[in-house]
């Protein structure tokens, strides 16, 4: 059997971080729709560029666009035994879009909403200081969780960048988008009983270890 998990929080809540725990734990995919426009950014494809336009303004990419990205990429082998969603769904339209390609694809719907609860004015203080490997994707905090060599990855040793949609600006437009666009979202999943919430102000490991609680007992 199969299982569908969402990570909802806002940007800079540690979803990236949590669900690369949560995939190595349940053995599922890790699926994150702001690494997938990145990727087809990087590529140069139409895709990638339509996605650029929208992710430098720290706004969101149209639904359609990114409802038919995400749900292809589901169908890839390694997304056979189900997957960690990351950033997606973020409006209702994604949501229920996905919930019914999942009940025709396996006659069931999301398994579970883990909502990684996080201050506003914490999200814009991670967002800021925000340095990632370009190898593995790691996040860093200039102040919070320096790496030991100033520009290396700890993990892989990669080159660490700052993401142009981290500057201040950007961050806060970000964050502004996800409190009018994403955060309805956290009221449709309670309301299905599907949500679970997780303090995601403690040490990563505690977050983690909460996270892992929500989804219940792995199969
Ligand atoms: P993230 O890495 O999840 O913070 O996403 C970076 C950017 O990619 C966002 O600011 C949006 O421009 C775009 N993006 C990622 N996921 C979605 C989504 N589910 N719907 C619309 N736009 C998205």
């Amino acid at each position: 059997m199969s299982r569908y998990v969402i990570l909802l929080g806002a940007p800079g809540s540690g979803k990236g971080t949590q669900a690369d725990t949560l995939r190595q734990s349940l053995g599922l995919a890790h699926v994150a729709s702001g690494d997938l426009f990145r990727e087809a950014a990087q590529k140069g494809t139409e895709l990638g560029k339509l996605a650029k336009s929208y992710m430098e303004k720290g706004e969101l990419v149209p639904d359609e666009v990114t409802v038919a990205m995400v749900l292809e990429r589901l169908k890839e082998p390694d997304c056979s035994a189900g997957a960690i969603l990351d950033g997606f769904p973020r409006t209702l339209e994604q949501a229920s879009a996905l919930e019914k390609a999942l009940q025709q694809q396996r006659g069931q719907g999301i398994d579970r909403v883990l909502y990684i609860e996080v201050s506003e004015e914490e999200l814009l203080n991670r967002l800021g200081g925000r340095w990632i490997c370009r190898q593995c994707q790691q996040p860093y905090h200039i102040v919070n969780f320096p790496p030991k060599v100033e520009g290396r990855c700890d993990k892989c040793g990669g080159e660490l960048y700052q993401r142009a949609d981290d500057s201040m600006e950007t961050a806060r437009k970000r964050l502004e988008v996800y409190f009018t666009q994403t955060s309805s979202l956290i009221h449709y999943f309670a309301e299905k009983s599907l949500l679970t919430r997780v303090n995601g102000e403690q040490e990563v490991e505690a977050v983690g270890q909460e996270l892992l609680a929500g989804v219940g007992n792995p199969l």
